[in-house]
């Protein structure tokens, strides 16, 4: 296939991240519960002599354009695979915030492999898909399979949830990003500093919550707020005092639950309805704790093929 290929991938929500002590190889293991959202990244694959990376979108200069960005890793990784040149011009359209922890960059990654595949032909399997996703990251294999997912091992171990309805979101995204490296650093070092120890041998084994899965299942938002939890807040507060103000203008603002989203520092409240969510959103942007505030809903599909956006940048050049 000679045309411009282009992938559409959601954000993702974890409504649960249970993290256990860190192992020996530096991992964590989890019981992630992700829940993907509606806001998406486009990555258009279009023929190249080469591998070739744009971006635009607001946060577009904070994303890397050489190799180390998820997007050529997964186009180098399929093309490795299948002993190809890996010529291609992706473009990414980013509307996922940067470094926000909502799994941008695994989306792109996601996107990539998607769109190559069909660009080049390469009719990866599904189970292929999902084994080049895990390799580059413990989030990408969600991206690709979208939904709700209890991810186990290090995240990348995805069992698909069934969820009973549509659950809406209001998301506040910071001035800037966390490093998510960081923040699991800080996360151990907490639970060092509180003489509870860090390492598996110290922390329980992280279980998914029953109560949040059949809330999930059941579609009901005043049960899922009372079960949503993350281990990461702790550390990404610790890091980013200021997102506590955050935290509380959305509570102040009538949602049902305030959380961090992931790593952070974009934080998520679950709202009764679309209009709860538009209520919540209306008194975040007035409190002027965040830099912008997004309304969405949940579950949404994972990555997939779509036509091209009129106007995309369609051609290498
Ligand atoms: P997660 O929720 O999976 O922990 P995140 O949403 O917090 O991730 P990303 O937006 O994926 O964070 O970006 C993390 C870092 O990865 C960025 O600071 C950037 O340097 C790098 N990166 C590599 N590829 C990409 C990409 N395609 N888009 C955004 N960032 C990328």
């Amino acid at each position: 296939m000679t045309r411009p290929v282009t992938a559409r991938v959601p954000a993702k929500v974890n409504v649960q991240l249970a993290v256990g002590g860190l192992r020996p190889d530096g991992f964590h293991d989890l019981a992630n519960v992700f829940l993907a959202v509606g806001l998406h990244d486009e990555v258009t694959a279009a023929p190249a002599d080469t591998l070739r990376l744009t971006v635009e979108g607001a946060d577009a200069g904070q994303v890397p354009l050489d190799r180390t960005n998820l997007a050529a890793r997964a186009a180098l990784a399929l093309a490795e695979r299948h002993g190809i040149a890996p010529g291609v011009h992706l473009h990414i359209v980013k509307d996922i915030p940067v470094a926000g922890g909502m799994a941008g960059g695994s989306a792109d990654a996601a996107g990539a492999l998607l769109a190559c595949d069909a660009l080049w032909g390469t009719k990866a399997t599904r189970a292929e898909l999902l084994e080049i996703c895990a390799e580059l990251g413990s989030d990408i294999p969600f991206s690709l399979v979208g939904g709700a997912a209890l991810g186990r091992g290090r995240g990348e171990l995805l069992t698909p949830l069934e969820t009973g309805g549509t659950f809406h979101w209001v998301f506040a995204v910071a001035e800037g990003g966390l490093s998510t490296p960081a923040v699991y650093r800080e996360c151990d070092r907490l639970r060092e500093a509180s003489g509870a120890g860090a390492s598996s041998a110290d922390v329980p084994d992280p279980e998914p919550s029953p109560a949040l899965l059949e809330a999930l299942r059941a579609g009901d938002a005043t049960a899922l707020a009372a079960a949503v939890s993350n281990d990461l807040q702790p550390a990404a507060l610790s890091l980013r005092p200021a997102l506590a103000d955050t935290l509380r203008a959305g509570a102040d603002a009538g949602a049902l639950a305030s959380l961090v989203s992931g790593s952070g520092p974009t934080c998520a409240f679950l709202a009764k309805d679309a209009e709860g969510a538009r209520a919540v959103a209306d008194e975040l942007a007035a409190s002027g704790t965040c830099r912008a505030v997004r309304i969405t809903s949940g579950p949404v599909p994972g990555a997939r093929l779509v036509d091209a956006a009129p106007g995309a940048r369609l051609v290498d050049g």
